[in-house]
């Protein structure tokens, strides 16, 4: 299965979903054997899986898609690398990212853009575009991405597979580089709601490493169409106007799929959406501030030298971090500083308050939400690069999930053609907190 996986890794190079492969890869699956043989039952026996560059694997590069972390080798590893390991699991490499993970298109990552298999032309979507591709485009049969405001399921619905984002700390982030510590969550890529379910039942789970681990054992199962029946689903109303045809007509399918299972379809209104991606921003950007304040040269990885520590320190963020990281570094420490603080940074937690309540009371009348995964299917490369504010707009269905806590799961719902190209479009579904097993069940249903 190794062998087979690096093989398709090798003919798929030219889509760049990897940064690198891992060395220990045999070692692993030579471990996953003997311990097969000697009559243990390992869930992931032998499964090839691909995680993200920014989740830490002992002795493996881990580059977050940063040039300030070129020549960076992992001394431990992440939690959920970890479970995978001890359930038998191979990790066959690591998958290509937006620098940090800020981004929503894969195309600021150092080693280059990823490529979307679907058209080589468009963009894979992002920040976990590796990940994703590494199952669309069948490397592997599942993978790990991080999700801080929609980098698992933006590039889940832009390539046509399976990505959740669990509640905010089902899976530990111990090990994982953190981008914004309060939004960041590990999830899953998958073909299927099986393989979602048997790779959730392996990463999540209490860790004591991590201080905002909760502790709720996993139970997910892939469902059946029994699942629908009688299931409340709530379309979000802000987020209809404003997609392609093909989002719609995609969306709708998914509806009537639901009614005819026996699913009850409303609608409801949640107003504080329309201020999500302004709060996601002053947020996100705040924490990556702080969080990227530790590579400074002086730890880990590149370091520019000059004549002294200040400007070394300096020349080593100038050089070492992309434009975007730069900006958001630029704009979160802005937005921290005395006098501004008021005016923006604790205005949008006061925002995150706002939806995250509306939410609470959309669940009073609904079991699930449900949403377009993103207003478009997959967008051309450069086609948003030099406008960030169109860039950040890519994430309009997906941040205010991250702001509330809760889980949701791109589900494929069809295709948009475009061009003459098949392209993929998902469709978002959202439960409570710690009700991330009813997602997995809903998509085995709808499969
Ligand atoms: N595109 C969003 C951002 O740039 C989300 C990224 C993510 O989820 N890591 O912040």
């Amino acid at each position: 299965l190794l062998e087979a996986a690096q093989a398709r890794a090798e003919a798929a190079r030219d889509l760049n979903a990897l940064v690198s492969l891992n060395p220990h890869a045999a070692e692993q699956a030579e471990a996953a054997r003997r311990r097969v043989q000697s009559g243990e039952a390992l869930p992931l026996a032998g499964v090839p899986v691909i995680v993200k560059d920014n989740i830490n694997v002992t002795g493996t590069a881990t580059t977050c898609g940063s040039r300030i972390l070129a020549n960076y080798v992992s001394p431990y590893t992440a939690t959920a690398a970890q479970r995978l390991l001890d359930a038998g699991a191979v990790i066959v490499g690591k998958a290509n990212m937006d620098e940090f993970a800020m981004g929503s298109s894969t195309e600021s990552s150092a080693s280059g853009p990823t490529l979307n298999p679907w058209d080589r032309s468009r963009v894979p979507g992002g920040s976990s575009g590796g990940s994703a591709v590494a199952v669309a485009a069948g490397l592997t049969p599942v993978s790990l991405g991080s999700d801080t405001g929609g980098s698992v399921r933006q590039p889940a619905a832009l390539t046509g597979v399976y990505g959740l984002k669990p509640t905010y700390g089902r899976v530990s982030r111990y090990g994982l580089v953190a981008y914004a510590s309060s939004l960041d969550q590990i999830g899953p890529f998958a073909r299927s709601a099986e393989d979602l379910a048997l790779l959730m039942n392996v990463v999540a789970g209490h860790d004591p490493r991590d201080a905002t681990s909760l502790d709720a054992p996993p139970a997910f199962r892939a469902g059946t169409p029994d699942d629908l029946r009688g299931l409340r689903v709530g379309v979000i109303r802000e987020s209809l106007g404003g997609n392609t045809p093909g989002v719609e007509a995609a969306l709708n399918a998914t509806l009537d799929a639901l009614r005819g299972a026996g699913a009850v379809v409303g609608e409801v209104s949640l107003p504080s959406l329309r201020h999500a991606i302004a709060a996601y921003y002053l947020i996100a950007m705040p924490e990556a501030s702080s969080n990227l304040a530790r590579f400074d040269g002086m730890v880990y990885g590149a370091r520019s030298a000059a004549p002294d520590l200040n400007g070394s320190m300096t020349l080593t963020r100038e050089q070492g971090f992309g434009r975007e990281v730069q900006r958001r570094i630029m704009i979160g420490t802005y937005a921290l500083s005395s006098g501004y603080y008021d005016a923006y940074y604790s205005k949008a937690m006061r925002v995150r308050r706002l939806i995250s309540d509306e939410f609470t009371a959309a669940f009073g009348g609904y079991d699930v939400l449900v949403t377009p995964t993103s207003p478009f299917p997959a967008f051309r490369r450069g086609e948003k690069t030099s406008d960030p504010l169109a860039m950040y707009a890519a994430d309009v269905d997906t941040v205010a999930v991250n702001l509330a806590g809760l889980p949701a799961l791109s589900v494929p719902a069809g295709f948009e053609t475009v061009d003459g190209v098949r392209l993929p479009v998902g469709v978002q579904f959202i439960a409570p907190a710690l009700h991330d097993e009813r997602l997995v069940a809903l998509a085995g249903g709808l499969e």
